[in-house]
């Protein structure tokens, strides 16, 4: 009898460690499920980094986004509600991390000030991988990649890389596009590109062959276009896409692709999560989905 007993307890023990495993088992599955955005965040065993205790103590994780640039961040002017992959993502970070979410409205010229200064956590705003910023901010493995073109009004007869002699291109500032377009006039042998140098190359100052204005946001240059006071419109074909009117139309070429990640203080906890959060959306193929429910694809 006393030998039933101790080994009906050794079963039990046996049972209770396997119950064991399976719970832990299960927590992992839980913090695994949290990534795909179903379930609200499950604290890594060592405990969040400090700056992210710091947006759930706070209870809101607050994200720059672009606000005219479809599918990616746009803002219904009625209801003042976001859309677009770029805002999916966002209210899926913050459901993992278990808080409400606040959109900032950024162009290319603030977003990196906004972020510096605090007032945001991260940009999640078609904003470009590049060395340089690099050096700056951290981002994410890039969640997609868009090319730079360039807009014109169809009379103005431009339809090439090669008809922009002459030509003032608007672009924004603080983006990478005067310098794409510098890089893909070289990359065609329209230019010998004598005198560009990327890592010094400014906009302002650049006059072979064409030369550009920059302005603080979008509207204001498909306002400038619409007045000739440029002849092209150049960036992201994604930006450009809501400035593309029955009047105007694309050159042929696209160039420079524009890989968009999300970008975070350097250094910062965040950026693992962010980093961590992104490459699950992108195995699990949440992102394909974003891409194909916004018609990116
Ligand atoms: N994506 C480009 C950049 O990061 C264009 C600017 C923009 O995103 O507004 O420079």
């Amino acid at each position: 009898m006393k030998k039933f007993l101790s080994i009906a307890l050794l079963v039990c023990m046996c049972l209770g460690l396997l119950a064991g495993c399976g719970s832990d088992a299960a927590t992992e599955t839980t913090a695994a499920a949290a990534g795909s955005g179903e379930t609200a965040a499950a604290a890594p065993a060592e405990g969040y980094a400090e700056d992210v205790q710091a947006i759930i103590d706070r209870g809101v994780l607050r994200v720059g986004v672009k606000n005219a640039v479809e599918g990616f961040g746009f803002q219904d002017t009625l209801t003042g509600e976001y859309s677009g992959m770029e805002i999916d993502l966002a209210n899926m970070i913050a459901e993992h991390l278990g808080v409400d979410v606040e959109f900032t409205t950024v162009t290319a010229a603030t977003r990196s000030e906004l972020l510096d200064s605090g007032d945001i956590d991260c940009v999640l705003a078609t904003f470009t991988i590049t060395e340089e910023r690099k050096q700056s901010w951290d981002f994410t493995t890039p969640y997609y990649t868009d090319h730079v073109t360039v807009l014109v009004e169809k009379d103005s007869g431009i339809t090439s890389l090669a008809d922009l002699e002459g030509a003032v291109i608007g672009v924004s500032s603080g983006s990478t596009s005067a310098k794409s377009v510098v890089q893909a006039l070289i990359d065609n042998g329209i230019i010998d590109g004598e005198g560009f140098d990327p890592d010094t190359f400014d906009p302002a100052t650049w006059t072979e062959f064409v030369s550009f204005r920059q302005y603080e946001d979008y509207p204001a240059i498909s306002t400038a276009l619409s007045a000739n006071e440029v002849q092209a419109f150049s960036v992201d074909k994604s930006i450009l896409a809501i400035y593309n009117t029955d009047s105007r139309t694309y050159i042929e070429e696209e160039f420079a692709p524009q890989e968009y990640g999300i970008a975070t203080t350097k250094g910062s906890g965040f950026s693992a999560v962010c980093e961590e959060l992104v490459t699950g959306w992108l195995e699990d193929g949440t992102i394909n989905g974003l891409i194909e429910t916004y018609g990116l694809g």
